[in-house]
């Protein structure tokens, strides 16, 4: 039985945040987020969605807090996820008006968990300062954490303009991409230090600096990672559409997770039409647990199929398999401790098949073309059955179920 993830990532040493119960940084697991893209003021959507997301596995859910009526919403929304017995922490979102949405409707300060600020989009010249500092002030008088996240996208100009500036006057200039990426560092960590002089504990401030070019992610994060023990959140802005957004945020995050950077993550793909909006959980999940970092979902190895394999019965079983499980694990969770950590193997032939299912707790190697019709069953390394006729889903699914009831322990 596979107790759980192994690695040896040292994650770099963070202030820990309290959000509501939830912990960024420190010695916690990385948190998995995600934000909703329903109306907010649309009370019964944005419910469902955010219940979705987090019965996908989201801790944070984050919301757009755009105008009266979405700010009107949040306590709702809270209301409601609560009555469904769905205690995953909202985050407000907020650009432009954050200070004044705050001010006016106290009820949603209060249901949020944490609020979002981004520095390049509460006001200009000398409202720049009042704004930002009537939300660092909202979340010292409610209690609440709150995340300055700069944004490639709308970062402040006046302070590009004065970095600029700089640069031009400089013997040494350096190039106009470099300046803006420091820009984004200095944004962050300017806006987090004002927010301390204001009074609000580093233990209240998480920080993220988000762009959308893979290399440029790289290195922000490496540059923010080293000004401070602030706990960070980490994501590639506007990654792009199906495999094109995960392999674009699995290769920048991943690196960075590698190198220990990282406290809570979000995978902000572009939803395919029709598509749910919980995949980019999903995503965020099998990263993390891909790199050995944490453990959601027991974990499936099937091989890629090949010459060897004329039919798609191996592949209708990998994902039958997967599904039996995705469907099972809300109770398996419940029931058994560790059951995350389960692995299994389906295999296409003889060549990789019984080498592979011996790695995995369970492991099924089917016949491929011209191989002898039956499929030997491994558990925890030994062969334990061979299944043979028509039945042989079935037969592994029934397989995994006695697995799970037998080497898993009860939760009282
Ligand atoms: S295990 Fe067999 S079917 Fe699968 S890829 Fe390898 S050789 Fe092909």
């Amino acid at each position: 039985m596979n107790s759980g993830p192994s690695h040896s990532i040292q994650k770099r040493k963070s202030v820990a945040v309290d959000v509501d119960g939830v912990i960024i940084g420190g010695e916690a697991p990385i948190v998995v987020q995600s934000m909703t893209n329903t109306d907010t003021a649309d009370v019964d959507a944005s419910v469902a969605q955010v219940a979705a997301l987090a019965r996908a596995g989201s801790e944070l859910v984050r919301l757009s807090v755009n105008s009266k009526e979405a700010a009107e919403a949040v306590p709702r929304i809270r209301e409601r996820l609560d009555a469904l017995n769905i205690g995953v922490p909202l985050i407000g979102d907020f650009h432009f008006i954050g200070h004044k949405l705050l001010a006016e409707h106290p009820s949603c300060a209060e249901a949020l968990a944490k609020y979002r600020i981004n520095p390049g989009n509460v006001g200009r010249g000398a409202k720049k300062d009042a704004y930002f500092s009537a939300m660092i002030e909202a979340a010292m008088n409610y209690g609440k954490p709150v995340r300055i996240g700069v944004n490639w996208g709308s970062l402040d100009q006046e302070l590009v303009a004065r970095m600029m500036d700089g640069n031009a006057r400089s013997s040494h200039p350096r190039d106009t991409a470099e300046i803006t990426r420091e820009a984004l560092v200095v944004s962050a960590v300017e806006s987090a230090k004002r927010a301390e002089e204001l009074g609000l504990g580093r233990d209240k401030i998480v920080l993220s600096c988000k762009v959308s070019g893979v290399q440029d992610l790289i290195a922000v994060y490496r540059d923010l990672a080293g000004r401070g023990d602030y706990a960070l959140h980490l994501g590639l802005t506007e990654a792009g559409m199906g495999s094109k957004g995960i392999v674009a945020s699995s290769a920048s995050m991943g690196v960075l997770l590698q190198e220990g950077i990282g406290d809570t993550i979000r995978i902000s793909l572009t939803p395919e039409p029709g598509g749910a909006r919980t995949r980019e959980v999903i995503v965020a999940q099998e990263l993390l647990q891909t790199m050995g970092l944490r453990a959601f979902s027991p974990q499936i190895t099937s091989c890629p199929g090949c010459g060897r394999t004329t039919s798609s019965f191996f592949q209708e079983l990998a994902n039958e398999i997967q599904t039996h499980i995705r469907d099972s694990m809300p109770e398996w969770r419940k029931a058994y401790a560790g059951v995350e950590n389960m692995t299994l193997a389906v295999m296409g032939c003889v060549v990789n098949g019984p080498g592979e299912s011996k790695h995995a707790d369970i492991g099924i190697s089917l016949p491929g073309t011209g191989e002898d019709p039956s499929a030997p069953v491994f558990i925890d390394g030994k062969k334990a059955i061979t299944l043979k006729g028509t039945n042989i889903a079935a037969e592994f699914r029934k397989t995994v179920d006695d697995y799970v009831a037998t080497h898993y322990e009860k939760r009282g």
